[in-house]
């Protein structure tokens, strides 16, 4: 019956889907834009700086040639600008033009229609649906299904249960002021993500060693909301960030997840080392 209840619940969410999918088409057809283009154009408005061309791709889960091509058509029509990057002149960094702000407003910045329905929950509803939707996230995150969202959850500013007993409980440290479960961001601009520092060599070794026997290992990771998980799998792959990856080296388990080498707490029952600086 469990099994139902999943399906069900999975086959609404797919509805949900189509519903914002639809309305996306419609916003972005209005302006005359391929849906891409319109969620390049939102992404880019609702940054907090320009971004690059690779960063976009990573935030979007889009291919570069994908983006280049929506882009390209974007800075025909006026609605975006290229410049060379500020930090480095070899590579080019894209912003909205004015135009292409009043574009991106005319969008809206969410599905109108999701939103109605929304707001017709009881606030327990939507709080309980908050919690739902950011524990899933984190879990496909955690398995590399998904780009990293921008969510209090994984943000290095978030301090859970700092205030624990008030209705408040947890804290941002960048605005420094106490938050509740139900004023979790999802999108929020100014997230930020621990900036990845090298492993130790000689665990390096030891994980590379894993990898070529390829026999299974116990492996404690830390999740992206600080929690530590053991997990039995084999090492298949080692390498660098993928597309939608946050910056580092990752391993990739049999199961498909993948893990940012700074995520590892031991494997079997070996800590790692404090990671090294760059
Ligand atoms: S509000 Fe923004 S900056 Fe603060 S913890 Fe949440 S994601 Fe991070």
């Amino acid at each position: 019956m469990n099994d139902d209840l999943d399906a069900r619940l999975v086959s609404g969410l797919a509805r949900l889907n189509l519903a914002m999918k639809s309305e996306a088409f419609a916003q972005a057809g209005r302006l005359g834009l391929s849906p891409t283009q319109g969620q390049i154009l939102t992404q880019l408005d609702s940054a907090k700086a320009p971004q690059t061309l690779s960063a976009l791709a990573r935030t979007l889960a889009l291919s570069s040639p994908t983006v280049s091509d929506s882009v390209a058509a974007l800075v025909e029509k006026g609605l975006v600008k290229k410049r060379p990057a500020p930090d480095d002149a070899r590579k080019i960094s894209l912003d909205v033009t004015a135009a292409g702000r009043r574009a991106a407003k005319a969008m809206g910045g969410g599905s109108e229609v999701l939103l109605n329905a929304v707001g017709r929950l009881t606030r327990v509803e939507r709080a309980t649906m908050l919690d739902a939707v950011i524990k899933m996230i984190v879990m496909l995150q955690d398995q590399g299904k998904i780009p990293v969202s921008q969510m209090c959850v994984s943000c290095m500013h978030f301090r859970r249960d700092r205030h624990l007993g008030s209705e408040k409980p947890h804290h941002c440290a960048l605005i420094d002021v106490p938050i509740a479960a139900e004023d979790f961001r999802i999108h929020c601009p100014e997230h930020a993500v621990e900036p990845y520092e090298p492993i130790d060599c000689d665990f390096h070794d030891e994980l590379e060693a894993a990898s070529t026997l390829g026999k299974s290992v116990e492996l404690v990771l830390r999740t992206s909301e600080g929690r530590d998980e053991v997990v039995h799998d084999v090492i298949v792959d080692l390498g660098h960030a993928r597309l939608g990856e946050p910056e580092g080296e990752y391993m990739t388990l049999a199961g498909g997840r993948r893990v940012r080498f700074d995520r590892i707490v031991s494997i079997d029952g070996r800590l790692r080392p404090p990671s090294v600086k760059g």
